[in-house]
């Protein structure tokens, strides 16, 4: 299986078909619906671990190309996402084209229900950017193939941060010999839904924290429970830290940021830390430090939901998630020992277990 930069997007001019063949698409479904206003794209990357699983997005696109461009790049990491985390679920994700503030009813979303239905189970749909539960349970209405429903496998945040701990602590053990985080000096950005329960355990663990986010009163309040220092929205790269968490947004492990960040561990929530996985990648190596890929150690919230599909307990939810420590650990250990950054190393182990079983279907 070739490997690929898997942040990248393709360009507007290739016709649909190419960009499919391309990125390796099996089957993207257009929608339309004038009556209730519905304008959709459901990507199906791959369906080789099982059937493709990923979030609904709405939101207004600037053209129809950009909601194209967003649906394939999103439904291909969504493969990648769940191929490493071991799931038997494959890759999938719609796009709605509108506002989701104006443009929602109970009839687009039922409508967009049907669609998601006449793909058999190909597709299994979530929450994502701009559709709530409410949302979900309209969709559901029209079809089995939706998970993240009210009163079932609920907020995912306390999966994702636990994910996210032991891919904290499994880059620990590499980077200092032992996984233990007691006295690290750990730095997390934004302390939302995954970054307070990250919290928890970082103060469980007897860490030094420090944590910035642009919500004063969380802040405040966060900073009293967790004994948590307060820190500048850009002073949080300046730092004197030994692990950079960042839970709130893409692209901060850029040009300038690792030119100041002192960390030896970047291992965090928010999706797309490196701002060019290819240019930034490299540079992570060649400063010493270890950044733990963020769709594995975020996989948390899709174990959360592939346990509701498949029926598994919590408890065995919270030990898939344990398990991304293993897999942190060998993804550090192949990006070491074969001198390619760690996000590359996960990729070609996600591609290899798709190839696998693959080979194995055949
Ligand atoms: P959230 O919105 O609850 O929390 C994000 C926090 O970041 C908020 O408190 C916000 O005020 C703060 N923030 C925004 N801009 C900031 C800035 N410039 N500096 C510092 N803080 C800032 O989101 P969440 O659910 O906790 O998710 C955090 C990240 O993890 C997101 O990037 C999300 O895409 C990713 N993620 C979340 C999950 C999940 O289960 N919730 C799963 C996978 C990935």
């Amino acid at each position: 299986m070739e490997v690929k930069d898997i942040s990248g997007v393709m360009p507007t001019d290739s016709g649909v078909l190419s960009q499919m063949g391309s990125m390796g698409h099996e089957q993207v479904l257009f929608c339309q619906d004038k009556e209730v206003g519905l304008k959709a794209i459901i990507a199906v990357h791959n369906t080789v671990c099982g059937p493709s699983l990923g979030g609904t997005r709405m939101w207004n696109y600037a053209s129809d190309e950009e909601a194209l461009q967003d649906v394939l790049r999103l439904s291909r990491g969504m493969t990648y996402k769940n191929a490493i985390s071991g799931l038997d679920l494959g890759g999938g994700k719609a796009v709605i084209i509108g506002d989701s503030r104006k443009d929602k009813s109970e009839a687009l979303m039922r409508r967009f229900g049907q669609f998601v239905d006449s793909l058999g189970g190909k597709y299994i749909t979530a929450e994502d950017v701009g559709i709530s539960p409410q949302d979900m349970s309209w969709v559901a209405m029209e079809t089995k193939h939706v998970a993240g429903l009210p009163g079932k496998s609920g907020d995912p945040s306390p999966v994702t941060a636990y994910g996210v701990y032991m891919g904290m602590k499994a880059s620990a053990k590499v980077q200092f010999g032992s996984d233990s985080l007691a006295g690290k000096k750990v730095a997390v950005q934004g302390v939302g839904h995954v970054g307070e329960y990250l919290l928890g355990y970082l103060q469980k663990e007897g860490a030094e924290i420090y944590i910035s986010d642009i919500h004063e009163e969380t802040l405040n309040r966060v900073s009293r429970e967790y004994g948590a220092s307060v820190v500048g929205l850009d002073a949080i790269y300046d730092i004197d830290m030994d692990i950079y968490a960042p839970c709130a947004l893409g692209a901060t492990v850029n040009d300038d940021t690792l030119r100041r960040l002192k960390c030896s561990i970047i291992a965090g929530a928010a999706n797309n830390q490196l701002a060019n996985e290819l240019v930034h990648g490299e540079m992570v190596i060649e400063k010493g430090m270890i950044y733990a890929p963020d769709y594995l150690i975020n996989a948390g919230g899709v174990m959360n939901c592939a346990g509701e599909v498949y029926n598994i307990d919590n408890d065995e939810v919270m030990s898939m998630a344990e398990n991304i420590y293993n897999t942190t650990l060998a993804i550090i250990i192949k990006s070491r020992e074969e001198g390619i950054p760690s996000y590359l190393a996960a990729n070609i182990m996600a591609e290899e277990r798709i190839a696998g079983l693959k080979k194995d279907k055949k």
